[in-house]
């Protein structure tokens, strides 16, 4: 099947950066771009009109875990009382005693629903730290159902993290001390790596820095390296984390992680906003900038979750200044990576007091190339002859946006994931006119409803003060009594 694009402004490639093709033409032939120009007279089995849109490379979202946003509505006004131990323990850790795996049919609706919103909204290619345990034959097949590009493997650890009876987290060092985890990993990725003619890619997930103890990370850089794949760890995420490596190791985590020999340049950190001389760590700055430019590791940056708990990564300029490797994740719903490019650029203006800071090319570099080049992929994150036909098509002419003098400025400055109309991914049109061409989205949102509601009403019985939604986040308003 080959599709030939026409009449939108299309982000080309120049060979070494992107660039700007007015009027263009992108021919795609089977699952590649065969031409990107302005050359229209070259046939296709299909001709979509572009006039007056962008035709974008699929985007890169570097951090979507495979599961409903029932969290997520929980996370602003809980780490308030909480504070230290902001991020998802603060609500999520359960109680020993009260572990209970969700049903397997709640998990696949969960991974379905994630991983389509995040191709919804223009991410052709997402990264998959994690989201509920359950059957990894369901997982391959919805990969397969959903259409975009994952790569993924179970996370494990060597630690886990619990909440006690008075509400105080603590780490525990399993049994098993994570090994059969990794190896689970392992084997899905020796049986699954390349399904769905590559669009399932195998990645390892030591889950967190603190939960994975030197020695198991040292084990999973030499299992990424003989399986020739790359490897997420979530790092810098928090202040309990922070202050858990310093308690351990005696060092900021960077520099902890560099000494396990983790990092590498198919190494994404998860976050890394946390680390010595930040405004909010009272511990100095070390060379851990410097660190992550040598090793080129990438930094899976998801400024938007960071906002949520009232921090930023000091700062998206500051790192880039310092030769450090970013890439852009959403972490939190919603999935939308167009809106965390404006993010990621206003929070770095804010953090370094400069209003010509974080320009739109920079974030837009990181929610694209930054992303494929973390996950050794040349032929992912632009449009040029010879990538995969991964693309999207946003429509700027609408009155949502007003004139438009700069197509990727006004895209950071005012896009939305929702702008996004057609998306392509492998030479397949997996969204049209907002819609998933492969699966009932509407079918599936009530679905995912449901779920959510039945989450929200077990709440209770898995916190450990037996505390409901509404308790740990009140309503914006009260209902009205009738
Ligand atoms: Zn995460």
């Amino acid at each position: 099947m080959s599709i030939r694009i026409d009449g939108g402004v299309v982000v080309g490639w120049s060979g070494d950066a992107h660039e700007i093709v007015p009027n263009g033409s992108v021919l795609i032939d089977g699952n590649s771009i065969k031409s990107v120009g302005t050359d229209k007279s070259q046939s296709a089995d299909r001709v979509i009109d572009a006039s007056g849109k962008i035709v974008c490379p699929g985007f890169v979202n570097l951090h979507v875990h495979s599961q409903l946003n029932i969290g997520d509505y929980l996370l602003t006004d809980v780490t308030k009382k909480d504070y230290l131990s902001a991020n998802w323990f603060v609500f999520g850790a359960p109680l020993k005693e009260k572990i209970e795996a969700p049903p397997p049919a709640a998990v696949a609706m969960g991974r379905k629903y994630a991983l389509y919103s995040a191709l919804r909204n223009g991410a052709t290619t997402v990264l998959d730290p994690g989201g509920g345990p359950g059957a990894l034959d369901d997982y391959v097949a919805i990969v397969g159902l959903t259409g975009g590009r994952v790569f993924f493997s179970p996370p494990f650890r060597s630690h886990d993290i619990f909440t006690d009876a008075q509400g105080r987290h603590y780490y525990e060092e399993r049994a098993d001390k994570g090994r059969p985890g990794l190896k689970v990993a392992v084997d899905f990725i020796k049986k699954f790596h390349g399904a769905h003619n590559g669009r399932l890619q195998g990645i390892l997930n030591p889950a967190q820095a603190e939960t994975c103890e030197p020695s198991l990370l040292k084990e999973s850089a030499a299992a990424a390296k003989e399986l020739d794949v790359p490897i997420h760890i979530h790092a810098g995420g928090n202040f309990r984390e922070f202050l858990e490596i310093l308690k351990n190791h005696r060092k900021p985590v960077a520099e902890y992680l560099a000494d396990t020999g983790i990092l590498g340049p198919r190494t994404i950190l998860g976050h890394m906003a946390i680390t010595g001389g930040h405004s909010r760590v009272d511990y100095p700055r070390g060379n851990e900038l410097k660190i992550l430019a040598e090793t080129r590791a990438t930094i899976g940056h998801c400024p938007h979750k960071c906002a949520k708990m009232a921090f930023a990564m000091e700062s998206f300029d500051q790192y880039r200044a310092a030769g450090v490797r970013i890439g852009l994740g959403t972490d939190t719903y919603p999935l939308d990576i167009v809106a965390e490019m404006r993010y990621a650029s206003l929070i770095s203006r804010l953090v370094d007091r400069n209003a010509s800071g974080a320009r739109a090319a920079d974030v837009f570099n990181a929610a694209t190339i930054g992303g494929a080049t973390a996950l050794g992929r040349s032929d992912l994150g632009r449009l040029a002859a010879g990538s995969k036909a991964d693309l999207v098509i946003i429509n700027l002419r609408t009155t949502r946006y007003g004139p438009v003098r700069d197509p990727i400025n006004a895209l950071v400055e005012y896009g939305s994931g929702a702008d996004v109309e057609t998306v392509i991914v492998d030479g397949e049109v997996v969204v049209e006119n907002g819609r998933s061409t492969r699966i009932r989205d509407d079918e599936l949102f009530a679905q995912a409803e449901a779920g959510a509601q039945r989450a929200w009403d077990n709440w209770p019985a898995r916190d450990w003060s037996n505390r409901t939604a509404e308790q740990i986040i009140p309503p914006a308003f009260p209902t009205r009594k009738k």
